[in-house]
């Protein structure tokens, strides 16, 4: 009741042309806007300090908006400033907090203005050294690093992992259509019978255009079923099986409730390093790969206060792509420079520029993935499985124009031909009530909608009948079994006939960067002059060959739990490691 008075008081001072003064402490409410709906703070304040700033209510992206609603307050109270720097990865969610005070101070009567300078950089402090000593160090944590740290912790070995951001999770988290594997119990159980492992090589290969490394690939497709078992394993079944893009076969392994499978397995794989007891070193940059007589035995790494030497037996780089490098993607492919980009702002390929300066070799550098379906406004994927589950993609006249489940290459291209080189992605509440992503698509504003098919072609400012006459044939494609337009041979399941219709603006952007740091099928690094770097090991998105010039949607998240595991094993043996658990 008081706080309330206290805000009616600061209102009616505002309306009447006063400001509150210091020492008139006030608790307010501001709404700034998240990345998944509101972002409401409560603030106590007068016109020189803020006392406190708290989130009351968010729905924010678990393990990385979350880190801005836990250290972002603090951070503005510490500094007595709302213009703090953002949290690294969590810029909307930091922006939505900001805006939050903001709004707060100024309906409480207090003018934000002075609250808007920058606190002074505090001097740059004194760095201590220190060294660290583990048997496999793993650096990044995104799903490559985590399964391998798992994975050599169950062979015994000491772990440290090293991450730069904030978090865990890395591109990996953003993962949201599934896991590719072939011949597992999940398809037996489901009668799919002609998407086994020969079939998945061969579509990886075609997918990738024949120039992905054939030993990779097969290593991936052998070991995919005994991966997604191992997976049970841990806490985190993908039992639901669909069709991948670019396929017709089905592969994609996802969780049971349909949720988003990059952020389910970091999770998982979380939850059980903690229970492992894995050290995780958080805003942690490695920065080179220390060897001794061309053997890899740690690396150097720094945080805001240290200079660390790890001294390991083994060196695991699963720090991911360089998606977020402008000026090395740019350096093999200058047309991308005014692309958007869906990878998280630590994918910089430092892995890539460290394991190179070590003698490593790098393959398809220049394969980088467009993603055909990104909403340009906030870079957000929409998923592929929206796709495998029935959706489509039309023009601004209203018609669809390609297979909408052709290799992500081609849908790119055919995109880029459209008018405003873009296109919708269009679907309705069926689909919408299977799928997760696609509820989170509608809460976030990214749709527009319609109860008629006429009403959506509105909204999407589209050819009424045009659309209309898409719809139709769509739907009796899907009746029939049989897309006579553009061929599409999967993700007929369902039509497109149940309201409300939704659909999303979206065009290509840079999704995956294909090359990166030669491994062998043991994940060993290659050299330049063709030899294993003895002590040095990669995995995930940091290493070239698995995907070609073309990755299949659901390959990225096999390649880094089977890539992972056979790293975190390997380096463990390597760094003589006793297994002190089944290797599962
Ligand atoms: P993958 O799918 O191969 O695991 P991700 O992008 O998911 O790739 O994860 C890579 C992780 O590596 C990210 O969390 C990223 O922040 C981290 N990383 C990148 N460079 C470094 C570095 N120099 N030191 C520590 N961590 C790094």
């Amino acid at each position: 009741m008081k706080k309330l008075l206290s805000i009616l008081l600061a209102v009616a001072l505002l309306a009447l042309g006063f400001a509150l003064a210091e020492g008139d402490r006030v608790t307010a409410r501001g709404v700034g806007q998240g990345i998944d709906g509101d972002v409401v703070v409560q603030v106590e304040a007068d016109a020189g300090t803020i006392y406190a700033v708290e989130v009351v209510e968010h729905n924010e992206t678990e393990g990385i908006g979350t880190v801005a609603v836990e250290k972002l307050p603090g951070a503005i109270v510490a500094a007595n400033s709302i213009a703090v720097d953002a949290i690294a990865g969590a810029t909307v969610t930091s922006n939505a907090i900001k805006d939050a005070v903001r709004q707060a101070l100024t309906d409480a009567g207090i003018d934000p203005a002075p609250f808007e300078v920058a606190p002074e950089a505090a001097a740059p402090a004194e760095k201590t050294a220190e060294t660290l000593e583990c048997d496999v160090v793993i650096v990044g944590a995104g799903g490559a690093g985590l399964t391998a740290a798992v994975r050599a912790t169950q062979e015994g070995a000491k772990v440290l992992v090293l991450e730069k951001m904030p978090f865990v999770g890395g591109n990996s988290l953003k993962a949201s259509g599934g896991m590719n594997c072939a011949d597992t119990k999940f398809q037996a159980a489901a009668d799919i019978t002609d998407s086994g492992v020969p079939e998945f090589i061969e579509d990886t290969m075609n997918g990738g255009h024949g120039i992905n490394d054939l030993a990779l690939v097969t290593t991936m497709a052998e070991n995919s079923a005994e991966a997604v078992e191992w997976l049970e394993t841990i806490g985190a079944p993908l039992p639901k099986v669909a069709a991948t893009g670019g396929t017709v076969h089905k592969y994609l392994h996802s969780p049971e409730d349909g949720s988003p499978v990059g952020a389910f397995l970091v999770a998982k794989l979380s939850e059980e390093a903690e229970k492992q007891g894995i050290e995780i070193m958080l805003n942690t940059t490695a920065t080179e790969i220390i060897m001794s007589d061309g053997v890899a035995v740690g690396v150097k790494a720094e945080d805001a206060g240290h200079d660390y030497t790890v001294n390991a037996r083994a060196v695991v780089l699963a720090t991911g792509g360089f998606g977020a490098n402008f000026d090395m993607m740019c350096a093999y492919n200058p047309s991308l420079a005014n692309a958007v980009t869906t990878n998280h702002p630590g994918a910089t390929g430092d892995g890539i520029l460290m394991a190179e300066a070590v003698g490593a070799a790098t393959v398809d550098m220049a394969q980088i993935q467009l993603h055909p379906t990104v909403y340009q406004a906030t870079s957000m994927l929409v998923s592929e499985k929206m796709r495998s589950l029935g959706a489509i993609l039309v023009n601004q006249e209203g018609k669809r124009f390609t297979n909408d489940l052709a290799t992500r290459d081609a849908v790119s291209a055919a995109e880029l031909e459209q008018t405003g080189g873009y296109a919708w992605i269009v679907f309705d509440q069926n689909l919408v009530d299977n799928n997760k992503s696609a509820k989170q698509y509608i809460e976030q504003g990214m749709a527009v909608q319609g109860d008629t098919y006429e009403a959506l072609a509105k909204a999407m400012n589209v050819d009424e009948a045009a659309f209309v006459e898409t719809m139709d044939t769509w739907n009796a494609a899907v009746a029939a079994g049989e897309d006579a337009e553009f061929g599409r041979n999967n993700g007929m399941d369902a039509d497109l006939s149940t309201a409300p219709f939704y659909a999303i603006q979206i065009a290509p952007g840079i999704h995956h960067t294909m090359g990166g740091v030669k491994i062998d099928v043991r994940t060993e690094v290659i050299s330049t002059e063709g030899q294993p770097i003895p002590g040095l090991y990669a995995a995930g998105e940091v290493t070239g060959g698995v995907h070609g010039g073309n990755r299949i949607g659901g390959n990225a998240v096999c390649d880094f739990v089977v890539f992972g595991r056979i790293a975190g094993a390997n380096a463990a043996a390597y760094a003589g490691a006793e297994a002190v658990a089944p290797a599962a």
